[in-house]
């Protein structure tokens, strides 16, 4: 499955539907029916279907289609054929974010269907994770009027097992500088809209290094602090032209509790009051735009039956989710991992960031997950039901990762 998976070339410019389709007639070949939710254009598309009973309390299992690109990156196998390496790694885009994930979830529906839950499981794929969340907003719009509501989400994305239950909220921003072209030997008649582009990111710069003196010790995400990142540059048409255009694809991340309009309030600011009156002493028809590419709220650590299942874990250090499902439900499975970590650079130059364990191929990651999920859901879910903290638990946020690599190759896991 996640050989099939890894296959399709997912990368968040190109269209998931060729992916989606196979996922669909997978569920299909299962008899499990599933809902497609096209994004405006009919390119790509999220998909959801439930297994189980209709009914409230069930876990939401929610992964991401789209990958990052592999442009440029130093790839020794071909990204999208999954290969094992005498490392025992499974290397290709995506096996670790986060189609092991969905294919662990593909592969055990058999098992969901046959295991007589007691509340649903909900399998939940988005598209356009990677670059803004742009699906799971109408993915969880159609969830809300589709399905009973869930008690627990969650999201398999890469964090070493560790327990995360708290997410820093997140905006994107494209700024557009419009200059005037001159030649570089006559700077006076023109505006370079590069260099403009470049003061704007020195006061970035500035902004997070302020922000990042505001650093806190209260809630558990790294590096605590607001991060400011100026991810795209493009600009300029030739070396001795100033610049008519360039555009800065620059996103922020603030910690939960933190005004998450901060930075773009302080940058329109900044704009409107220094830059671009700057700009426009050179020549009144020079411009800068900004304009809201993405949104994501934070996300709020809670005190709630599902916190209280994965404290223990955190507690210790050593935050492995299944132990602590484990620890709480004694029927549940032995851990289970894969290699990728969140904190720990996913995303950069391909393979070292993108291999999972063998054993994803086998099966067992998604028999340990959907075991884990499965006994959760059957037993521990409804044993809560009486629980007085019920209601809270109900918009609770579970864990962001169910997978970690183990030491040692071979090991019963
Ligand atoms: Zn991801």
């Amino acid at each position: 499955m996640l050989k099939r998976l890894v296959a399709f070339d997912t990368t968040s410019r190109n269209s998931n539907l060729e992916l989606i389709h196979y996922i669909q007639d997978y569920l299909d070949g299962h008899g499990v029916k599933s809902t497609l939710v096209p994004n405006e254009q009919g390119t790509k598309a999220n998909l959801f279907a439930s297994i189980g009973p209709d009914r409230e309390g069930g876990i939401v299992l929610s992964g991401h289609t789209d990958v990052v690109p592999v442009d440029g990156q130093p790839w020794t196998s071909d990204p999208w054929d999954l290969t094992e390496k005498d490392d025992g790694n499974l290397y290709g885009r995506g096996t670790c974010d986060m189609k092991g994930f969905v294919a662990a979830c593909l592969s055990h529906v058999t098992a969901f269907q046959r295991a007589r839950l007691r509340v649903p499981m909900h399998l939940a794929f988005s598209y356009d994770e990677e670059i803004g969340c742009l699906g799971a907003h109408s993915l969880a719009e159609r969830l809300v009027g589709a399905v009973p509501r869930p008690q627990a989400v969650i999201v398999g994305e890469p964090t070493m097992m560790g327990v995360v239950n708290a997410q820093n909220a997140g905006g994107g921003i494209v700024a557009t500088f419009t200059g005037i072209e001159a030649h570089s030997s006559m700077t006076h008649l023109g505006v370079s809209a590069i260099h403009f582009a470049g003061d704007f990111i020195h006061w970035l710069n500035e902004l997070q290094v302020e922000l990042a003196q505001r650093k806190r010790t209260d809630i558990d995400t790294v590096p605590g602090h607001t991060t400011i990142n100026v991810g795209i540059v493009t600009g300029g048409t030739a070396g001795n032209i100033l610049a008519r255009e360039c555009t800065l694809n620059w996103g922020y991340r603030t910690l939960p509790g933190d005004d998450p309009w901060e930075v773009q309030r302080r940058a329109e600011k900044y704009v409107a009051e220094l830059l671009l009156p700057k700009m426009r002493a050179k020549h009144p028809d020079a411009n800068i735009t900004l304009r809201r590419r993405s949104f994501l709220p934070a996300l709020n650590p809670e005190e709630n039956v599902e916190a209280s299942l994965a404290r223990p874990a955190m507690d210790r250090r050593q935050p492995h989710l299944c132990r602590a499902l484990r620890h709480r439900g004694r029927h549940l499975p032995r851990p289970w991992h894969s290699d990728g970590d969140l904190r720990a650079g996913r995303h950069r130059a391909g393979p070292s960031a993108q291999r999972v364990r063998r054993q994803i191929a086998d099966g067992r990651l998604a028999a340990t997950l959907s075991s884990l999920s499965g006994a959760a859901c059957a037993g521990r879910a409804t044993a809560y039901q009486h629980d007085a903290d019920r209601r809270q638990a109900q918009t609770a946020f579970l864990p962001k990762s169910l997978v970690r690599r183990k030491g040692r190759t071979g090991e019963r896991q």
